[in-house]
């Protein structure tokens, strides 16, 4: 200020009025929730304590060797060899979108398994990137055999085939052991969305010939939404190397985006975008922490903490949507019963328990709850508290049928 009381730059003028008041919100106190819905689930606690850690730069040659070490560890919890391995910046309908934007070429015919909610979001990706989509239908919850897919690819001759390997809305698991070289003799890619089954069902991208699969870090790699894990086969590399076009997203442009994460032939690494550096060291964690525990016995602990929770569900008189042979380990779909009000359970699981469990999604809304024990929460504990959370809502409407 001015001896006279006035500003001497209206630059400088620290106390103008027009400044509005800031809002005080304090510290954030989110409450300590138990998440067992379709995702976000709790993240390790090791996983949050990496995401603590101080920042380093995205060139620096530390964070380029942790980049390494995710990507080594990536290609082991989906079992390929494929160079290009990469964590891309955004959850996982980000990497969704880079398969669909990089290997989608303006009149590609596009295939996709519609069997629950995923895949009319491929379809409606697909016709964004110019694509002739079209749905392969069946009911929610059911899966689709390896003749009727046969028969979808003789019919139709597609560039491309999305198929959802864990449908998150429904619970069902797609077989895809010997679906890739069922594409390759139709010269036809096969992109697979892994997003709920990545490191808690068995997941063998090169055995099932797979040359593009996306995944999320919120599901069974109990690391926050941040991060998403892709993959391309050399021959998805080639159909994106070999594009007269540039790829119709900048962000997602995955030629780009390989010579930053990369780098071109041994060469130099080039900035696209900051890579969100504390996620990379969240997915980092999480990622070791497979590794620690071996793939084999992280799928076979997520199967069995499964049957011990439909065996503890059918006690209390629930069934399951999806039929046992295909059923999801990582996240299970129960029948809503006759005259229970699906959402009053879920509201007081939340209000009482601490617990999120997920509401039925589209074709299943109001008939099913979808429960996940995913990745830090696949446990006989958290399986228990679930049923015992379940049995008091149920208990609450005067609907509880104990089977003895
Ligand atoms: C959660 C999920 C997605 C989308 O991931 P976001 O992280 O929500 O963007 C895609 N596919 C499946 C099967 C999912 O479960």
């Amino acid at each position: 200020m001015a001896a006279n009381g006035k500003a001497e730059s209206p630059m400088y003028d620290y106390a103008c009025d027009a400044v509005a008041e800031a809002p005080q919100k304090g510290v954030l106190n989110p409450p300590p929730r138990l998440l067992c819905g379709p995702g976000p689930g709790n993240a390790h606690p090791r996983v949050l304590s990496a995401m603590s850690l101080p920042e380093i730069g995205h060139l620096d040659p530390a964070f380029l060797s942790m980049m390494e070490d995710i990507k080594e560890m990536l290609r082991y919890v989906w079992q390929t060899n494929n160079a290009f391995t990469v964590p891309v910046s955004g959850t996982g309908s980000a990497a969704m979108e880079a398969c669909v934007a990089n290997l989608v070429e303006k009149g590609d015919k596009m295939l996709v398994g519609c069997n629950g909610y995923f895949g009319p979001r491929l379809i409606d990706m697909g016709d964004r990137y110019g694509a002739e989509c079209i749905e392969m239908k069946k009911p929610w919850g059911e899966v689709f055999s390896y003749d009727e897919i046969k028969a979808a690819l003789e019919e139709h001759k597609p560039k491309i085939l999305g198929m959802v390997h864990a449908e998150t809305s429904t619970g069902a698991c797609q077989p895809l052991e010997g679906i890739g070289e069922l594409c390759h003799e139709h010269d036809c890619l096969l992109i697979a969305d892994c997003v709920t089954s990545i490191s808690g069902v068995p997941c063998h991208l090169d055995k099932w010939g797979v040359d593009a699969a996306y995944a999320g870090t919120q599901k069974c790699l109990s690391c926050p939404p941040g991060v998403s894990p892709l993959t391309f086969s050399q021959r998805a590399m080639d159909k994106l190397m070999a594009r007269p076009d540039k790829v119709k997203n900048w962000y997602l442009d995955m030629k780009m985006v390989a010579s930053y994460l990369v780098g071109s032939g041994g060469g130099a690494r080039s900035y696209h975008h900051t890579a969100p550096i504390s996620m990379c060291y969240g997915i980092r964690e999480a990622l070791s922490i497979c590794c620690e525990e071996g793939l084999e016995a992280r799928w076979k602990r997520h199967r069995e903490v499964a049957e011990f929770f439909w065996v503890e569900l059918e006690k209390i008189g629930l069934e399951c949507h999806v039929s046992k042979d295909y059923r999801l380990p990582s996240l299970t779909t129960v029948k809503v019963p006759e005259g229970v009000d699906s959402k009053k359970l879920t509201k007081l699981l939340l209000e009482k328990y601490q617990m999120e469990i997920g509401n039925g999604l589209g074709d299943l809304a109001g008939k099913v709850w979808r429960i996940g024990l995913m990745g830090y929460n696949s446990r006989f504990d958290v399986a228990m508290t679930v049923v015992a959370a379940l049995k008091d809502g149920l208990e609450q409407q005067g609907k509880l049928k104990m089977k003895v």
